[in-house]
């Protein structure tokens, strides 16, 4: 009998599983015991990291994609790109928006990402700008490149969201750049954050205080943004208070899916799993990895990478008979970029306080490095 092991998402943590599955179960798939279908929504990746760059014209979308048909090995990966639309985990079964037939597994790996949600905040679509989706990186490039005076806001507004380092680096790079350009003595610049320090993680918040402090960029904590006003230029917090810019670039609310939520995988949207086996919680036979999945540490594709592998371990010996003992612990790295050309590295798993590493030129060009052999990894190579 066939084990049909099913993936749903062609992102960092869907691709990068697909070829761990094909490398280590290559036999079992030629043998046909073994099959992995791997559906997702859309023909292409898009690289997420890249946007931080488009915003600053230093990128474009076109490098930040590639096609997932390049991406795994097809011969031994069924790709269908459709849709999944629900999920029956008592019959085992996907229903897909595009096939009639509904998609059974034995095995099931979910990878779908997590969604960006502005419009849970209202004004926020007409007010703010983001760079957390191609478009919204592309037009936030456009309206920094004309910005030349005024007060420019960075407000995360909710977590948990993608890549937390992602907003502080923001600031730390357009502070370098509008001083590059002769233009920071006429521009304000100000991070707000919801909760009572600069970041999730005490050491990194620290750090960022201290290199905002430094650079003349203002902090504002346990700022929760409630409502915007588009046409007064002004954002409202639950917590009372008012703050008004020229230009807002907001980190929109993030959240799981509706579908996880209907399938009693997770009552928040994200799925519910075992942090260091990744099974889901009430569910058998289903896995979550990436950003969809409900574990205590960023949402990152480097944690979609390490999950990626371990779920691959586990499957591999469960297909062959053998008790799955690969388990996950929370390993995270991140590159944080500090300015135009200097970055700084954490790495950290459950449970540790990273060290944040001084500012370097080097670290900037290890993670420019590590953008372009992002596709090395996406195949399985790295
Ligand atoms: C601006 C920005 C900067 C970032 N910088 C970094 C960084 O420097 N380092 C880092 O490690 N991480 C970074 N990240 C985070 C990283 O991109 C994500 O954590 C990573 O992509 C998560 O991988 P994933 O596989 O869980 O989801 P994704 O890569 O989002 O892939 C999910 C896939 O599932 C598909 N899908 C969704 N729903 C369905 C469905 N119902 N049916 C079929 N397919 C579906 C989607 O189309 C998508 O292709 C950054 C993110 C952003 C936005």
């Amino acid at each position: 009998m066939t084990e049909n092991i099913v993936i749903v998402g062609g992102g960092t943590g869907g691709t990068v599983l697909a070829n761990r599955l094909t490398d280590d179960l290559a036999a079992e798939i030629d043998a046909g015991d073994v099959r992995v279908t791997l559906v997702t929504d859309t023909p292409e990746q898009t690289y997420k990291p890249a946007f931080l760059y488009v915003a600053f014209g230093k990128k474009t979308l076109a490098e930040a994609r590639r096609p997932v048909a390049d991406l795994v090995d097809t011969s031994r990966v069924d790709l269908r790109i459709d849709r999944v639309t629900g999920i029956d985990t008592d019959a085992k079964h996907l229903d897909l928006d595009g096939d009639l037939r509904r998609l059974d597994y034995d095995h099931l790996v979910l990878a779908m990402g997590a969604q960006l949600v502005p419009d849970e905040v209202p004004g926020l679509v007409e007010g703010g700008h983001h760079f957390y989706g191609p478009e919204g990186a592309e037009a936030l490039r456009d309206a920094l490149a004309e910005f030349t005076e005024g007060h420019l806001v960075l407000s995360v507004v909710g977590v948990p969201h993608m890549c937390p380092a992602a907003p502080v680096e923001f600031v730390l790079m357009a502070d370098a750049w509008f001083r590059e350009r002769g233009l920071r003595d006429d521009i304000d610049i100000t991070y707000t954050y919801p909760i009572q320090r600069a970041h999730g993680i005490k050491s990194i918040a620290e750090w960022a205080t201290e290199e905002f402090a430094e650079r003349d960029i203002r902090l504002e904590t346990f700022f929760n943004a409630d409502e915007v006003d588009p046409e007064n230029r002004t954002i409202h917090t639950l917590e009372g208070t008012e703050l008004d810019y020229d230009l807002l670039v907001a980190i929109p609310p993030h959240a799981g899916n509706d579908m996880i939520r209907e399938a009693g995988l997770g009552d928040d949207g994200w799925v519910a799993v075992d942090k260091h086996t990744l099974e889901a919680k009430d569910a058998e036979n289903v896995y979550a990895i990436g950003d969809v999945a409900d574990v205590p540490t960023s949402k990152a594709g480097s944690v979609a990478h390490y999950e990626a592998g371990v779920v691959a371990d586990r499957l591999a010996a469960t297909v062959r008979g053998q008790l799955p003992t690969a388990t996950f612990d929370g390993k995270t790295v991140c590159f944080i970029e500090s300015g135009m050309d200097e970055a700084t590295f954490v790495e950290f798993a459950y449970g540790d306080e990273p060290v944040v590493r001084e500012p370097s030129t080097l670290l900037h060009w290890g993670k420019l490095a590590y953008n372009e052999s992002y596709w090395l990894t996406a195949r399985g190579l790295l």
